[in-house]
């Protein structure tokens, strides 16, 4: 990987491997979202293929076949999904020109301190199949209007994927 590529290269001339390793591992992007009426709502709930002890896909390879509406992140899509992922993702702090926060693992050297900062969906995300609808609703993590993001500074939402019913992606 080159010497600090997320501040010297768009999204789009990045390497596999440096694409890759942009992702914080956060698993974010993999809790359960609805997105309607030009509003985003996030659940503590996560798509079933997350391992929620590592918050990562235990079907990377796959996903997109197995769950329909997970969405690959691109340098393409990234722009168009950027309003449903958190302020902290990597993609969407590089697209926007943004630094990488301090405890991002490409700077910290490992996922220890985000995971210590509680930047992980392993603290509270419940899996999906023990969940009703009903009972899902009351597990709203975050709501926002598309274009006004407010969401807690922990909270949670391809890598390199995004997992949830009602996004096109
Ligand atoms: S792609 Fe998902 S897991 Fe990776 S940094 Fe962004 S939100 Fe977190």
């Amino acid at each position: 990987m080159r010497d600090r590529f997320w501040e010297h290269y768009s999204l789009g001339e990045l390497n596999r491997r440096e694409w890759e390793a942009l992702c914080d591992g956060c698993g974010q992007c993999c809790l359960k979202r609805r997105v309607a009426d030009g509003e985003v709502t996030v659940y503590s709930v996560a798509c079933e293929l997350l391992d929620i002890d590592t918050a990562r896909c235990r079907d990377y390879a796959n996903r997109l076949h197995r769950v329909p509406t997970c969405h690959e992140l691109t340098p393409v899509s990234v722009p168009r999904y950027q309003d449903r992922l958190p302020g902290t993702c990597a993609y969407v702090r590089v697209h926007r020109g943004q630094p990488l926060p301090s405890w991002h693992p490409l700077l910290a050297g490992d996922r220890t301190r985000m995971r210590r900062k509680g930047i992980t969906v392993s603290h509270y995300a419940i899996p999906s199949g023990t969940l009703s609808r009903r009972q899902k609703e009351r597990h709203v993590m975050s709501r926002w209007s598309v274009g006004k993001r407010q969401q807690p500074a922990t909270a949670p939402h391809s890598r390199r994927s995004t997992a949830n019913s009602g996004r096109e992606r």
